[in-house]
């Protein structure tokens, strides 16, 4: 069995360093907001290339945060429209709903997959005030673009960056374009932790300090609260494993960027739409999702053989019980790619045999 993704593999490569790592963590006696914490954000700050980082328990309430500290700060108020992708993850959206702000959907590019510039023009209205990039499946989104609008329309971007770490435009990378950008840990992401954890960049001096507070209660000196803060800390256990990930993250983004030229260019069934972006466009590839038409008896045919697949996402937001107010709404090309897109296996673990198995089972694939 291929599997999709083998997190044991993944984390086993750095066992012994993870577990110096813990041990550290348990003899210090210190456990939340130390040392390994503020060690953290200072390298991850600067892997970015960004001034602040600040740790928070996951990646939703990294977005969640932002738009929070955004409201605290008087920058926006509940009732403003934030422009996101239809085709993202709910997280992205319910960092809009949490906060009382709407979301306003619109479709994506058909190829990148991510915002399309143009249909974010047609979805800025008076009420406006955020535009929220997804960089999905590890692609970054048109920046320089969505920034240029940003400031015709004085408008604030937040980045979602939940699969997008080491991505860049030009050497800029994910998280650094924007007014913020929200990171998740998530264990399965392409720098995850053994747990939850997230993480939020910024240049504004402000903003960060807002944040840093809200994270903690809203508080800045112990037992003084500045605002209705809430618990979202960055535990020291997660902070030591993610400082041993992070020396790692841009080998295990190399060879996930080998795996994706080898699928692109070996497989040739002609039956599979395969991702497409430009070689400039640093792809981290979270994800390597293709699109095809009979998506499910694919899938059941690759899994015949052996090779696990996994569907990113099978319902979209707008089409969620949690969300009946947009039943109603039609999004035909997020629709179409959610019944389409299917994940291969791009584990920075798999080896060279497993991967040409793929390849060579997808282009013996012929419709039924
Ligand atoms: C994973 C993910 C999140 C949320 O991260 P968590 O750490 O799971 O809360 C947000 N947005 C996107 C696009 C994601 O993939």
């Amino acid at each position: 069995m291929i599997n999709f993704l083998n997190l044991k593999t993944i984390n086993n490569q750095y066992e012994q360093e993870l577990k110096d790592a813990c041990a550290r963590v348990i003899d210090s006696g210190w456990y939340i907001m130390g040392q390994e914490l503020e060690s953290f954000e200072n390298e991850f700050a600067s892997y970015c290339g960004i001034k602040h980082a600040i740790g928070v328990a996951n990646g939703l309430d990294a977005l969640i945060l932002v738009i929070r500290a955004w409201k605290e700060l008087g920058k926006i108020k509940e009732g403003d429209e934030v422009i996101v992708p239809a085709n993202t993850y709910i997280a992205s959206v319910l960092a809009i709903t949490e906060n009382n702000l709407i979301p306003v959907f619109v479709e994506p590019d058909p190829i990148t997959y991510n915002l399309s510039v143009e249909n974010v023009r047609l979805a800025i209205s008076e009420k406006t005030k955020i535009i929220l990039p997804v960089h999905l499946y590890g692609l970054i989104s048109p920046m320089p673009e969505l920034m240029e609008i940003a400031k015709e329309f004085d408008l604030l971007v937040l980045e979602d960056c939940a699969q997008a770490h080491g991505a860049s435009i030009s050497g800029k990378k994910a998280g650094t374009w924007g007014d913020a950008a929200g990171f998740s840990f998530y264990p399965g992401k392409n720098l995850g932790a053994l747990g939850d954890a997230g993480a939020i960049t910024t240049n504004d001096d402000e903003l960060a300090e807002a944040i840093r507070a809200i994270r903690n209660y809203g508080s800045k000196i112990k037992y003084e609260n500045l605002y209705t803060g809430v618990n979202s800390r960055l535990d020291e256990i997660q902070a030591a494993m993610l400082r041993v990930k992070l020396n790692y993250l841009d080998a295990e983004t190399k060879r996930r960027q080998d795996i994706a030229n080898r699928y692109r260019s070996e497989i040739t069934n002609k039956i599979i739409q395969l991702p497409q972006w430009k070689d400039d466009a640093n792809h981290v590839f979270h994800l390597f999702v293709i699109q095809i038409e009979n998506r499910n008896e694919f899938q059941q045919y690759l899994s015949n053989h052996g090779i696990q697949t996994v569907i990113h996402y099978p319902i979209p937001p707008h089409k969620q019980k949690a969300y009946k107010q947009w039943e109603g709404v039609s999004l035909p090309l997020t629709e179409k790619m959610h019944e389409q897109v299917l994940s291969l296996p791009i584990d920075p673990t798999m080896n060279d045999e497993d991967v040409l198995t793929i390849i060579e089972k997808i282009n013996g694939y012929k419709y039924k």
